[in-house]
């Protein structure tokens, strides 16, 4: 059996390792898109930090690691599916046959839709190679201007800070920080903090266009001049070429329970992937790398002939901003008709709302929590019923960890 798995993320990493368990035999091809070995764009942050060499994001530290267990590791990319003779078309000039193939070419960074993305100076933070580029110029005291607020924003946020940047947040029209993780109250606690330790952000704003400097112009006329400009407002699907050979794409490739996309012996895995949501039971992209590694592992046990059902994923962030943590679990939004419990101290950066579906928890925003984090997720995830525990919680969110005891004992 050939398997050709495309992407040298998470998604793709796993599946190659867990097919070569079941498949001693099989022939396997890992196809990275960039230069250097497979690496975690979830280290990058650590990187740029200053706290891990380069070869501290790679996912296996041996050189001969992926040649060890017989996966041919390519460095090239994917240009073309030809879905009905088994064959892809690689930019190198290589042409290969495949008998199950995975897509897990993960997202790249949006394009903001203002003039001057290429001024010197205006960088994404998405692949290795950005880092590279914003670690040589990030000195600290310089300035930088970071677009965006969402997740990865304010984990590189805390990475530029850590190098001692002065830091200005574009939050965009919305006004909300972490908008699609947590709610506004949470947003707006996070935001607060950030002010109060140094960085200015900037609310209800858009970018107009990025002129020489690097100078972020807004729609208000305000001229934003730094040593920097990072952009960070968000990603798209690397599903173009999956399309043009016939495959099922919305919000990101389409794929059943068993990761399987509309065309019979290809599969979608990771960031690239629209799969099923454990809350919603819908199919949605879940950009986080829990989903991207669970994917990965479920896909291959199917391309090996294993009827493996996938149970689903479920949203869950932690976030570090200068030093506050924060997190939300699956349908963090609550239902039509659900309870919530809340407990909101502001002025000491404390947030817990819970919320319920019936006498089960379904979803949590958490702001100055570090503790026991995993046991709010086991609650979701087991889909326990609370019974008498939930009336404990709605008079007191935090004994959750007290509840799991109880409820699973
Ligand atoms: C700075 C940063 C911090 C993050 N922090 C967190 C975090 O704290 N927690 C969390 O859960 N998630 C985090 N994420 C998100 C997480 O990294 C992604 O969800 C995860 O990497 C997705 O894995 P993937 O395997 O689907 O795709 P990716 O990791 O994006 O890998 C895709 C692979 O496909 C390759 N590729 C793309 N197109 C082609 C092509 N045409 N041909 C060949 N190869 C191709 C790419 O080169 C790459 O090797 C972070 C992301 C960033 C950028």
């Amino acid at each position: 059996m050939k398997h050709v798995i495309v992407g040298g993320g998470p998604a793709g990493v796993t599946a190659a390792e867990t097919l070569r368990k079941v498949e001693p035999t099989a022939d396997i091809t890992l196809i990275g898109g960039e230069a250097g070995p497979p690496y975690c764009r979830m280290a990058i942050p650590y990187y740029l930090a200053g706290n891990i060499a380069e070869q501290g994001t790679y996912f296996r530290h041996e050189g001969d690691h992926y040649a060890r267990l017989g996966i041919r590791y390519l460095n090239d990319r994917v240009e073309a599916i030809s879905a009905t003779d088994g064959r892809i078309r690689l930019a190198g000039g290589v042409d290969l046959a495949y008998d199950r193939l995975l897509l897990a070419t993960g997202s790249r960074p949006a394009m903001l839709p203002a003039p001057g993305l290429d001024t010197p100076g205006v960088y994404s933070c998405w692949t290795l190679d950005d880092a590279r580029q914003i670690a040589a110029r990030a000195t600290a005291g310089a300035e930088v201007v970071l677009i965006g607020a969402g997740f990865v924003a304010c984990i590189i946020m805390q990475a530029l800070a850590h190098r001692g940047m002065k830091l200005t947040v574009v939050a965009g029209s919305s006004g909300r920080m972490v908008r699609s993780m947590m709610d506004e109250t949470a947003g707006d606690l996070i935001m607060r903090w950030c002010r109060e330790h140094g960085v200015s952000v900037l609310t209800g704003q858009r970018v107009a266009a990025i002129e020489d400097g690097p100078t972020v112009v807004l729609a208000d006329g305000q001229a934003l001049k730094a040593n920097l400009v990072v952009v960070a407002s968000g990603v798209r699907p690397n599903s173009e070429f999956a399309a043009a050979a016939g495959v099922t794409v919305e919000e990101g490739i389409v794929v059943d329970g068993y990761l399987k996309t509309s065309v019979e012996g290809i599969f979608a895995a990771g960031d690239v992937a629209q799969g099923l949501d454990f809350s919603t039971r819908t199919r949605s992209v879940h950009a986080i790398q829990p989903t991207a590694t669970e994917h990965g592992r479920v896909a291959a046990l199917n391309m090996a002939g294993r009827s493996v059902a996938y149970r689903g994923s479920l949203g869950m962030n932690v976030l570090d901003s200068l030093g506050l943590i924060s997190s939300s679990f699956g349908q963090w939004q609550g239902v039509a008709g659900g309870e919530a419990a809340i407990h909101l101290d502001a002025a000491r950066y404390r947030y817990m709302d819970l919320k319920f579906d019936g006498d089960r928890l379904i979803g949590v925003n958490s702001v100055g929590r570090t503790e026991n984090l995993g046991a709010l997720r086991g609650l979701i995830q087991k889909r326990v019923r609370l019974g008498a525990w939930k009336d404990r919680l709605m008079a007191n969110p935090y004994r959750f960890m007290e509840a799991l005891v109880a409820v699973t004992a």
